[in-house]
């Protein structure tokens, strides 16, 4: 597993997660700032691995667009 912690912008993240996809990683978990949904939805369609975030929500409608908008595959609502 990869955690950027928000660190990445959506261009980074599509290209460290190419220069990675020879690790086989289980997921790469929050590439962009929480709020970047519509960042979030543009990454699974380019990326091979699971995509994890969500650390931050707090309802379930951040839970439903990180899902819905963002194509988030894993949330990790804390
Ligand atoms: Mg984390």
């Amino acid at each position: 597993m990869l955690d950027a912690g928000h660190a990445l912008g959506s261009r980074t993240a599509m290209r460290r997660a190419d220069l990675l996809e020879p690790c086989k990683r289980f997921w790469i978990e929050e590439p962009l700032h929480p709020e970047d949904i519509r960042g979030y939805g543009r990454l699974p369609q380019s990326m091979s691995q699971p995509l994890a975030a969500g650390e931050g929500a707090s309802s379930v409608a951040q839970v439903e667009r990180l899902i819905d908008e963002g194509g988030v595959d894993i949330v990790q609502m804390t």
